[in-house]
């Protein structure tokens, strides 16, 4: 199979889908891979990796998807892209198409075949692509909010883990998914303070046993948050309900009753995030002021970390590659139905249920 990798276009994204291991891997099997020229570069790969490990570079975007039957991407295609994509080319990458239709006409009348990382599913109907990034953004929120708790970022001026005799900084997680039990570790392993959230008493009832002694697993409810407001240093929004924009747990008011310079990173903003004063921010411009509480609200997290995130990413969605190759996307599909749930539109048609009913 011809797999080609085109270098990322989309503002600030400086991961890669293809790192020169995976390229290897897909070469010695007989593969041809093609990689646009830097692709990998904002992630530490550069064409000479690539070239060593059998890929051929490319010197343009146009020259990939012109050769490739199978396109490895990060992100989906922006305007620019859609003229390149073939009839019966097969788009491996994150989609996210019910949140466009402008993309999702463009790959309907293509009349290639897009199959979609966020919708692939794990044995237990998990979603194993998404996970990596989740665990990304979690690791980082903590890392971001201890930044913006410094003083000179705006922040109360507080070290997350204190000194010996001085009291820690206060952690209040929302969401005790992938993103929160990451930012709980992290924030524990920096000796803070930390108060973990979930409406889900099983997943709570497991991380007790599983968290050390400084995560305090509490039910959330309005009342519970409420109680933290005034003494907490910095809150992780990271809730999610599935196919939902996500609950405002932290309304406007509720802003009032915490100290200034307390840090809100909102993780969840890309489902519309958990604070009612959440509004997507980017890395140029990350954060902004309300009623004296700083927001970090950037939608693209792992995007600031290529060099973690690309390895992440790719770690996953290797294994899926590697069978799309070996077999043809439709046997690769019909032998393993996570994969086939990763099928969105197919020839001209929208085949996934909800991005069906999205543009009814
Ligand atoms: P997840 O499904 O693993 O976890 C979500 C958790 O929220 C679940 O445990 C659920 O029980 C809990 N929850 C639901 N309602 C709640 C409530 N009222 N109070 C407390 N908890 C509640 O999801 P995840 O993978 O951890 O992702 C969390 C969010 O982070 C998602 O919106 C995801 O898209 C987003 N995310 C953002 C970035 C970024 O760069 N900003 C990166 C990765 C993920």
């Amino acid at each position: 199979m011809i797999i080609g990798c085109p270098k990322e276009i989309k503002n600030n994204e400086n991961r890669v889908a293809l790192t020169p291991g995976g390229a290897l891997e897909l070469v010695r099997r007989g593969h041809t891979v093609l990689v646009q020229t830097n692709a990998g570069v904002n992630s530490g790969y550069l064409d000479s990796d690539y070239e060593e490990a059998g890929a051929q570079i490319q010197p343009d975007i146009e020259s990939v998807y012109a050769r490739a039957e199978t396109i490895v991407k990060v992100k989906e295609p922006i305007e620019s892209e859609y003229k390149l994509v073939r009839e019966g080319q097969l788009l491996f990458t994150y989609f996210h198409f019910a949140s466009s239709r402008p993309l999702t006409e463009a790959m309907v009348n293509s009349k290639a075949i897009c199959l979609a990382y966020e919708t692939v599913e794990g044995p237990n109907g998990s979603l194993p692509l998404l996970v990596p990034m989740s665990e990304v953004a979690g690791r980082m929120s903590v890392q971001e909010g201890a930044k913006y708790l410094e003083k000179p970022a705006g922040g109360r001026g507080i070290l997350l883990g204190g000194v010996p005799g001085v009291h820690p900084a206060r952690v209040l997680i929302l969401g005790a998914g992938i993103v929160g039990t990451e930012a709980a570790k992290m924030a524990a392993g920096l000796h803070a303070n930390v108060t973990l959230m979930d409406i889900n008493l099983e997943r709570l009832r497991h991380l007790a046993n599983v968290l050390p002694a400084n995560v305090t697993l509490v039910f959330s409810s309005e009342y519970n948050i409420r109680k933290e407001l005034d003494r907490v240093d910095l809150i992780i929004g990271a809730v999610l309900i599935p196919g939902a924009k996500a609950p405002h747990l932290i309304t406007r008011q509720m802003l009032s009753e915490m100290r200034d310079g307390t840090v809100v990173i909102d993780v969840a903003v890309d489902q519309g995030g958990c604070i009612e004063t959440c509004h997507p921010t980017t890395h140029e411009d990350p954060t902004y002021v309300i009623d004296g509480v700083i927001h970090y609200c950037v939608a693209n997290m792992p995007g600031a970390v290529p060099f973690t995130s690309t390895l992440a990413l790719t770690n996953a969605t290797f294994p899926y590659l590697l069978q799309i190759a070996q077999k043809g996307w439709e046997r690769a599909t019909d032998e393993n139905p996570g994969l086939k749930a990763g099928l969105n539109v197919v020839r001209g048609e929208i085949v996934y249920e909800e991005v069906a009913e999205a543009f009814a």
